[in-house]
C-alpha cells in the first residue's frame, strides 16, 4: 500500500512534469532562475488541482514510469548517499515525503543511505535543558554536556524518528550512529577549543554496506568515536562525504534548506546550476560560499576526487527534490562536477 501510494505520488509529480515540459526542460541546468521557479509553481498548482489520482488515465501512469526506465536501470544496485539537514529537517509533513521518496528507491533496487544531522533539534533540547548553545567562529562550543544532548538527540531522538517515518513509508530501516562497528572514527580537533568536536579520521563502511545489500536503509547519525570511548561530534556533510567516498557511493546528494548554492544568498535566482571544483574554490574566497555551504562544497569536491562519479546540493525542501535529481532529465540544485 505505501509502495503503490509512493509510485503514484511518483506518477502524478512527473505527469506534471511532462505537462510542464516546454516551459521546464529549455531551462534545465542553465540559466533557469526565475522562469524555472515559476514551472515548479505551476507543477505544485497542477498537483494542487490533481488531487485525485484517478484523474490521471492507466497510460499516462505507464508513460511516466517507462520515462524512469533508464534512470532505474543506471542506478540499480548502485549507492546514493544522501545527507539530510537539520535546517531542511524543520517540517515534519516534508520529511516524511522526503523518506516516502527514500522508501521508493530502496524498493526499486537502489541503495540509499541517509547520513542525518539536526542542529535546531539539538538546540530546542539544549534549551529545555538550560544550556545556553555556544558557537566558536560559527562552530559548536560541545562541552561534556552538551555532548551527552547532541549523542542522545542525533542518536535516538533525530534517529528513531527518522527510521520510524520510514517504516511507516513501507520501507525496512536501521538507524545507527558513527560509534556502530567504528563506522565513523574521528579525532578530537583540541586546536580549535571548542570541546568534543572531531575530524573524520576513518569510515568503516562494512556495516553500511551489508544493510544496502540486504535491503535495508541505513540511518546514519553523525557521533563519532575517538576509539577509546569518547563520542565526537562531527559535521554532518564531512561525515556522509567520507561514507559516500567508503562505499564508492554512485552520487552524494546534500539536502539543505536553499535551492542550491547561490551566487547571492538571498536571491534563489542566483543559482549555479553545475559548478568546477576551481569555481568552488574562487567562490570560498571571495566569500560568496560562506557557513554551512563551506563543509558542503568541500566534502563534494574531496568525494569526486575519491570516485564518487556526481555530487549534489539540493533543496530539501522542495517535493520529491530527490527523485527529480534521480530520475529525470531534470537536474535540481547544484551538480559540483570535477
Ligand atoms: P544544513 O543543516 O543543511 O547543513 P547549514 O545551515 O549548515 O544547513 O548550511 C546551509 C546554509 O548555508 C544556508 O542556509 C545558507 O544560509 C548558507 N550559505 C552560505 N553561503 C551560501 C551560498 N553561497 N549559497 C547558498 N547558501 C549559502
Ligand atoms: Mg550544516
Amino acid at each position: 500500500m505505501a509502495l503503490t501510494s509512493g509510485i503514484s505520488e511518483m506518477i502524478s509529480h512527473h505527469q506534471c512534469m511532462k505537462m510542464d515540459r516546454t516551459i521546464y526542460r529549455p531551462f534545465s541546468r542553465q540559466g533557469w532562475g526565475q522562469r524555472r521557479a515559476d514551472a515548479v509553481t505551476r507543477v505544485q498548482a497542477v498537483a494542487a488541482e490533481k488531487t485525485d489520482e484517478r484523474q490521471f488515465s492507466a497510460f499516462d501512469r505507464v508513460s511516466v514510469l517507462s520515462e524512469a526506465l533508464p534512470y532505474l536501470q543506471k542506478f540499480r544496485g548502485k549507492t546514493i548517499v544522501i545527507k539530510y539537514g537539520g535546517a531542511a529537517m524543520k517540517d515534519e509533513s516534508l520529511k516524511a515525503r522526503v523518506v516516502t521518496d527514500l522508501a521508493l528507491l530502496a524498493t526499486v533496487g537502489i541503495y540509499p543511505v541517509l547520513v542525518h544531522g539536526g542542529g535546531p533539534e539539538i538546540n530546542i533540547w539544549l534549551g529545555k535543558l538550560g544550556i545556553e548553545p555556544n558557537f566558536k567562529n560559527g562552530l559548536r562550543v560541545t562541552d561534556a554536556d552538551t555532548m551527552d544532548v547532541v549523542e542522545m538527540v542525533l542518536g535516538a531522538r533525530v534517529n528513531k524518528s527518522l527510521v520510524n517515518l520510514i517504516q511507516q513509508a513501507g520501507g525496512q530501516a536501521v538507524g545507527l550512529c558513527g560509534k556502530d562497528n567504528d563506522t565513523i572514527l574521528a579525532r578530537q580537533m583540541i586546536e580549535k577549543d571548542i570541546g568534543f568536536v572531531g575530524e573524520v579520521t576513518s569510515v568503516n563502511a562494512d556495516l553500511v554496506e551489508s544493510l544496502t545489500k540486504q535491503g535495508y536503509i541505513p540511518v546514519v547519525a553523525t557521533v563519532a568515536s575517538d576509539g577509546k570511548g569518547q563520542a565526537l561530534n562531527v559535521n554532518a556533510d564531512t561525515a556522509a562525504g567520507e561514507i559516500a567516498a567508503a562505499l564508492k557511493a554512485e552520487k552524494l546528494i546534500l539536502m539543505t534548506d536553499v535551492p542550491g548554492v547561490l551566487h547571492d544568498k538571498d536571491d534563489p535566482d542566483s543559482i549555479y546550476a553545475e559548478l568546477s571544483i576551481r569555481k568552488c574554490n574562487e567562490l570560498v574566497e571571495e566569500g560568496i560560499i560562506a557557513g554551512g555551504m563551506i563543509p558542503k562544497v568541500d566534502c563534494c569536491i574531496r568525494c569526486l576526487s575519491q570516485g564518487v562519479s556526481a555530487t549534489h546540493i539540493i533543496d530539501g525542501r522542495q517535493p520529491h527534490s530527490l527523485l527529480m535529481e534521480l530520475l529525470t532529465d531534470e537536474g535540481v540544485g547544484t551538480m559540483i562536477t570535477g
